[in-house]
Parts: structure tokens; C-alpha cells; sequence
């Protein structure tokens, strides 16, 4: 309790807390609307194989622009999403715009797979497997260009069902990344345990330390044995590129390359790569 943790810290009565809250109300207020009027994008990031620098995928990353709040970064709308019951229909509406994108990219002859981050509620969601299901017929994308990213810990919150849910989604045909690897609090048992294709290695494992090459050739070796691919997020440097060439990790993501883009933008670099 606030008494607890002792004199001065009466947690109520912190203003900064009362502007945090205000905030989020603004924040879920604002998000709700959006949904409506349409002020949510996705825009997307290439995955680029490192040995040939080819494009295999691009990332699917939400994008707000609010007319009050202006640009509204992810970390700072996920949260409030999922703490305001909003998320399954964010979710969901990401799903359907990712798989309409994946339609009109093998209509104009540039297949692309997307990737899509799946929240841990959408985990728990009793029908998720039925909605990325009728997304998919919906717009006539075979499962093969669909790809769902989740992390350990959303994984993991209930181990039996998360590895269920993803089991079936895996025989739907997508793919499933394990996002984040190696950044939360889990065990590496989970690498067997979950029904995965690739995992992706969060940008600290690539940030300058004493063992960073050692480390980061262990865990590509190891994801290997597991016949698990490698995707390295967060490449900024040409030395981090030279590392994963080095250790045979297949792709990476990362401002050397591109940020992400608009389908727009995409499109039009598509044409021209
Ligand atoms: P994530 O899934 O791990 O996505 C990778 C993040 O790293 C993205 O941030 C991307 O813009 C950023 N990034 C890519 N390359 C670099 C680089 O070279 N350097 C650095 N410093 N950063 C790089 P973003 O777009 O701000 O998204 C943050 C997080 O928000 C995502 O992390 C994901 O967890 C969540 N998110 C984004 N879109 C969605 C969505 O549609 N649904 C859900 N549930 N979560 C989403
Ligand atoms: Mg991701
Ligand atoms: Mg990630
Ligand atoms: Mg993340």
C-alpha cells in the first residue's frame, strides 16, 4: 500500500501520476476514435537476407497520426489499448489490413510476406484462430504470406494455451516468430516448446559489449540446432551486418537498410528494386 512504502510516497496523490492517468484516458479516448475515422496505418519494414540483400518480408508496424495528439508511437498506444479493451478490435483491424495488403501485393506481382505482432490478449482471444482464419479466405491470401509475431512472455502468460493457440495457428500454414527473443524473462526450454519457424533477437544483443560476437554466434548456432531461421532486428551499423554475414544469420532488420514505410512507399521501391 501507498502507507507501506512510506512518508513522501503516498503513490494517490503523486500529481505526476494523476497527468499519467489523464493522459491514458486522453490516450484511450483519442484511440477510440481513430478506429472510427481511420487515423491508424500500417507501415511496413523490409527483412532483407544477408547474404543476397534481397527483401524476403517486410515487418507490419502500426502507425497513428492524431490530429490532437500528433504522431503516437506503439509503445506508447499498445499498452493503452490493452489496458482499455481495445486491442482485439485493434487486432483485428491490423490482421485485416495486413492480409488486404498482402492481397494487392500478389495482384501487382510483388509477393511480399507480412509479418504481424500479435498482442498477449489476442492470445487469449477465444476465437483467434477463426478470425486470422476467415481473414486470410476473406481476401484470398494463402496462409504462406502471413506471418504472426509473438513474444515469450505473451506466449508463456498460460504456457499449455499459448502453445495450443499457436500449434493450431502454425497448421493454419503461417509462419510463427518469436519476437523479442531473449529480452524477457523466460526460459530458453520455450525455443522447443512453442510451434516456431524463426526467431527474431531483439536490437540489444547487437548494441557494442566485450562478448557481443561470441554471444550473438552462441544463440545463432543454437537457434540452428533447432532448426529455428534467425532474424537480427535493430541493425544501424555495417560492422553489426559484417557480424551476422560472419555467424550465418539469414536475415536482419534494421535502419541500415530502411525504416518503415508506407504501402505507398513500399510499392514504389518495389517497382523500382
Ligand atoms: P517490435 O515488434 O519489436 O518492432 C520493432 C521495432 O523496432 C519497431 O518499433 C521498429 O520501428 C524499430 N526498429 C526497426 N529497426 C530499427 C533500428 O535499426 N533501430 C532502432 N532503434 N529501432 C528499430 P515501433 O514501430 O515503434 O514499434 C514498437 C513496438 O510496438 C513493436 O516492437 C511491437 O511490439 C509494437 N507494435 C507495433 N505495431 C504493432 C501492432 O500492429 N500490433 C501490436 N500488438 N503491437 C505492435
Ligand atoms: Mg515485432
Ligand atoms: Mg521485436
Ligand atoms: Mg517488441
Amino acid at each position: 500500500s501507498a502507507k507501506a512504502q512510506g512518508r513522501g510516497k503516498a503513490v494517490f496523490f503523486e500529481p505526476s501520476m494523476g497527468k499519467e492517468m489523464a493522459e491514458r484516458v486522453l490516450l484511450a479516448e483519442r484511440l477510440r476514435m481513430a478506429l472510427g475515422y481511420g487515423g491508424l496505418q500500417l507501415h511496413y519494414q523490409p527483412q532483407v537476407d544477408v547474404k543476397t540483400a534481397r527483401v524476403v518480408g517486410v515487418e507490419a508496424l502500426l502507425r497513428w497520426n492524431d490530429p490532437v495528439l500528433g504522431n503516437v508511437s506503439p509503445a506508447r498506444f499498445i499498452p493503452v489499448a490493452e489496458a482499455s479493451g481495445q486491442i482485439v478490435a485493434l487486432g483485428n483491424y491490423v490482421l485485416d489490413a495486413a492480409c488486404k495488403q498482402i492481397a494487392a501485393w500478389l495482384k501487382a506481382g510483388t509477393p511480399l510476406r507480412v509479418a504481424v505482432n500479435l498482442s498477449a490478449y489476442q492470445l487469449r482471444q477465444v476465437n483467434l484462430v477463426e478470425q486470422v482464419a476467415s481473414c486470410l479466405r476473406r481476401h484470398e491470401v494463402p496462409p504462406q504470406w502471413l506471418e504472426l509475431e509473438v513474444t515469450e512472455s505473451q506466449a508463456m502468460i498460460n504456457p499449455d494455451q499459448g502453445r495450443q493457440v499457436l500449434a493450431e495457428l502454425a497448421e493454419l500454414g503461417v509462419t510463427i516468430a518469436l519476437d523479442d527473443f531473449g529480452t524477457g524473462h523466460s526460459s530458453l526450454a520455450y525455443l522447443q516448446y512453442l510451434p516456431l519457424q524463426r526467431v527474431k533477437l531483439g536490437r540489444e544483443f547487437l548494441l557494442p559489449s566485450p562478448c557481443r560476437d561470441r554471444l550473438m554466434e552462441g544463440i545463432v548456432h543454437m537457434a540452428h540446432a533447432l532448426d529455428l531461421e534467425v532474424v537480427a532486428e535493430g541493425v544501424e551499423q555495417n560492422d553489426q551486418l559484417q557480424l551476422l554475414r560472419d555467424i550465418d544469420c539469414e536475415c536482419f532488420q534494421g535502419w541500415l537498410h530502411s525504416r518503415a514505410m508506407s504501402a505507398d512507399q513500399m510499392q514504389a521501391w518495389l517497382a523500382v528494386a
